[in-house]
């Protein structure tokens, strides 16, 4: 009998589980997958660190979840700087000066502004309703047709009009020459990889890998006072109220015998025509070198295909307009009436969720549990 069980051994329930352990619970970690590190799992090709579900560069400014990781795992100094590859011009990301002097050859902040300000006022948005008047209203008409709405309706299988406007918060817009993506204190990857961070976190805990909750829900149930499950809410429900919509990615990875692909970790394909979304060069998140900081002479590269999830694909980003918004309330509704279970994580809480907020929150939902 254990005190809990933790459905899904990805960053949500291995920070769950190492809270429990250190509370003296007694804890046991599953998951449906062969290994642990859900979505962040990395594994070693040909001497790099492959994001096997998609590039993950941590990057946070609290600093308790920045202390909170580093226990388990030291973190370089990478920062990331992605591309975009408009039909074969590139372009500086986040939107900085560099971009905005490639795209209109201005040169100083003042011109810069100038012109943002110009296409803004064209295009005549007061109060943004969705990302594409969001993307319009923060960079202007130029930028929005050969960076965002390519991009965006590649990766969302949607029009901007339709999507809601806070994605595209994520994404900085600066009149300074810094390319850096995040505005994060603290940034990096493990060295090493993810998969040995989420293994430290899950040090001396039980976990059985492999293994489908939901297929034997009973006999899982029996064996322990509380659930923490951090698998898809609505599969939980039996889609009781409806499907949540996901998009899925596809990975197409491949081994190159040259060092270096495209110079850059993360190259983003802005144009419509191109069928994915963007290149992820893994060896550049460690800067191409080993651990005694030789050159490696191949490299990997994945390109991504996003796509409309169906079941049986993996779901990766919730689509978080009204539909599904709605759908999900009505789920979490039926939570509150569960003392037994605990819900968390990306697919828990149909969150598009960054690392650091699901480490914060699995902190603060253990805080609650333990204190
Ligand atoms: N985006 C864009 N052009 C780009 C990169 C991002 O329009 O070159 C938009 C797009 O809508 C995307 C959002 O910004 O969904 C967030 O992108 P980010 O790369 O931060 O998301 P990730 O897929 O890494 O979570």
């Amino acid at each position: 009998m254990f005190d809990y069980l933790i459905v899904g051994a990805g960053l949500y329930g291995a920070v769950f589980a190492q809270e429990a352990k250190r509370a003296g619970k007694k804890v046991l970690v599953i998951d449906r997958r062969d290994h642990v590190g859900g979505n962040v799992y990395t594994e070693e090709i040909e001497g790099i660190q492959v994001h096997r579900y998609g590039a993950h560069i941590f990057h946070t400014n609290n600093q308790e979840v920045w202390s909170y990781v580093n226990q388990f795992a030291t973190f370089n100094r990478f920062t990331n700087s992605p591309v975009a590859n408009y039909h074969g011009e590139l372009y500086s990301l986040p939107f900085n000066m560099y971009t905005f002097n490639r795209m209109w050859n201005v040169v100083t902040p003042q011109e810069a502004a100038a012109k943002i300000e110009e296409q803004k006022k064209a295009a005549g948005i007061t109060e943004p309703k969705n990302l594409e008047e969001q993307a319009i209203s923060l960079v202007g008409t130029d930028i929005y047709e050969k960076l965002i709405k390519g991009y965006t309706e590649k990766q969302w299988g949607r029009p901007c009009s339709e999507l809601p406007a806070f994605i595209i918060k994520r994404l900085p817009v600066r009149l300074t020459f810094d390319n850096n993506y995040f505005n994060a204190l603290f940034q990096g990857i493990p060295v090493g990889g993810y998969t040995r961070m989420v293994e430290h976190m899950l040090d001396g805990i039980e976990v059985r890998l492999g293994v489908d909750y939901l297929k034997d829900r009973e006999a899982w149930d029996a064996m322990a006072e509380k659930v923490v499950y951090t698998g898809p809410i609505d599969a939980f429900y039996n889609y009781c109220a409806g499907t949540l919509e996901y998009r899925s990615v596809r990975f197409e990875t491949e081994v190159l015998d040259m060092p270096n692909f495209q110079g850059n970790a993360a190259v983003n394909y802005t144009d419509r025509e191109t069928p994915w979304t963007r290149i992820i060069e893994h060896k550049w998140f460690e800067f191409g070198k080993d651990a005694q900081g030789n050159d490696l002479p191949k490299t990997v590269i994945s390109r991504e295909y996003s796509s409309e999830w169906k079941p049986g694909d993996e779901p990766y980003y919730p689509v978080n307009d009204e539909k599904n918004g709605a759908v999900y309330e009505a789920y979490r509704q039926m939570t509150l009436a569960q003392d037994k279970v605990i819900f968390g994580g990306r697919l828990g809480e149909y969150k598009y969720y960054d690392m650091d907020r699901v480490i914060e929150a699995a902190l603060a939902r253990a805080r609650q549990e333990f204190n």
